[in-house]
């Protein structure tokens, strides 16, 4: 069996968690990893492979299949993506909802003039929760939709925090409102606020001396990240945060509540969750996934780009379509 040649670019919390993904996919090879930083302060962990500058990367085409981005979303992807979709087949996590659309006409542009097929978005959310919405709405369409997510761990608000005067070290997480869920869960499609569907709980080290209660109405009253919801701050020693505080948690339900029938007052509740004790080796693994889907596509003669709306599942299996009709059907 011939391995897609995978290529890693960006090697942060995702960029690690790719390579230890490749490691569970028998059909799968990691050829290289690429980086903005000198590649000779990144230890890879898989013997016999090397990082290599970005720049490395054009003079390694016909050595990687498909090259999967891990930068930030912020400022690395929105370049990145489009930039590497001249020279390789990509894939990246794009989370940054507003602009998705503008980053795909970015991306769509670059893979086609050169013959590549690239994926965007591709993680849990967006990504599994993307497809169990569309899944959820096409088939209930008397319905509505609902997206919880945590309880889990929010780098931007735990960013945020840390940017407070006086404040040592801080994580925030995102917690969703259990009386909201089962609201919706009981049929009632009830109209939630922000605030009511998720709470926001912090953990805080503050400096030596620092002024605790002007600490907390700094996180309470912040104007996009806190001051629409419930916020609870709780002042910890470093040694707390330090033990219990050193994972990156999250997860999260997607739900839809639709009625059916002659009356059309029938209940059917769809609801996918998932419970994840580290997002990036989750989100690593999905990238994974959507990378042999990816290769499958391209061989089949696609180009431009797609998100795991295009994706059919049978492309993400390593079994024969033989073998899942007859396990997974
Ligand atoms: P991260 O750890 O901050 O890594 C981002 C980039 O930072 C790396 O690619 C790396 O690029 C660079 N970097 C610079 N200095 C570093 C250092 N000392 N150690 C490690 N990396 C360093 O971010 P991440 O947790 O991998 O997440 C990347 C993006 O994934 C996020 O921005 C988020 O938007 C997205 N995401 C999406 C989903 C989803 O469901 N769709 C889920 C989770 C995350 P160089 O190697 O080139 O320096």
């Amino acid at each position: 069996m011939e391995k897609i040649r995978i290529g890693i670019a960006g090697y942060g919390n995702l960029g690690k968690g790719v390579e230890m993904a490749i490691r569970q996919n028998a059909d799968m090879e990691l050829a290289g990893v690429f980086t903005r930083r000198d590649p000779a302060t990144v230890a890879i962990k898989t013997p016999g492979v090397k990082a290599y500058t970005m720049e490395d990367a054009k003079n390694m085409k016909d050595q990687i299949d498909v090259m999967i981005i891990c930068g930030g979303s912020a400022t690395d992807l929105p370049k990145q993506t489009p930039e590497l979709a001249k020279d390789f087949n990509v894939i990246d996590s794009f989370d940054t909802h507003a602009n998705i659309p503008q980053h795909f006409a970015n991306v769509d542009a670059a893979a086609k003039e050169n013959g590549h097929l690239a994926m965007i978005s591709v993680g849990w959310d967006p990504g599994l929760f993307s497809l169990n919405r569309i899944y959820a709405e096409s088939i209930l369409p008397n319905g509505k939709t609902y997206t919880f997510w945590g309880k889990g761990v929010s780098q931007g608000h735990s960013d945020a925090i840390r940017r407070i005067p006086g404040v040592k070290r801080g994580i925030q997480y995102t917690v969703p409102v259990e009386e909201a869920m089962d609201q919706v869960r009981a049929g009632k499609q009830p109209e939630l606020t922000t605030r009511q569907k998720h709470t926001r709980e912090c953990f805080v080290v503050a400096e030596e001396g620092a002024d605790k209660k002007q600490i907390e109405e700094s996180i309470k009253t912040m104007k996009n990240y806190f001051d629409e919801y419930d916020t609870t701050v709780n002042f910890i020693s470093e040694e707390e945060f330090d033990a219990v505080h050193n994972k990156m948690p999250h997860g999260g339900f997607v739900m839809r509540s639709g009625m059916t029938g002659e009356n059309e007052n029938t209940h059917q509740m769809i609801e996918y969750s998932l419970k994840l004790e580290s997002n990036p080796e989750f989100t690593s693994s999905v990238l994974v996934a959507y990378a042999r889907a990816l290769s499958r596509m391209k061989a089949e003669g696609m180009t431009g780009c797609k998100t795991v709306f295009d994706v059919a599942p049978a492309y993400l299996s390593p079994l024969s379509a033989d073998e899942i009709r007859a396990h997974l059907l």
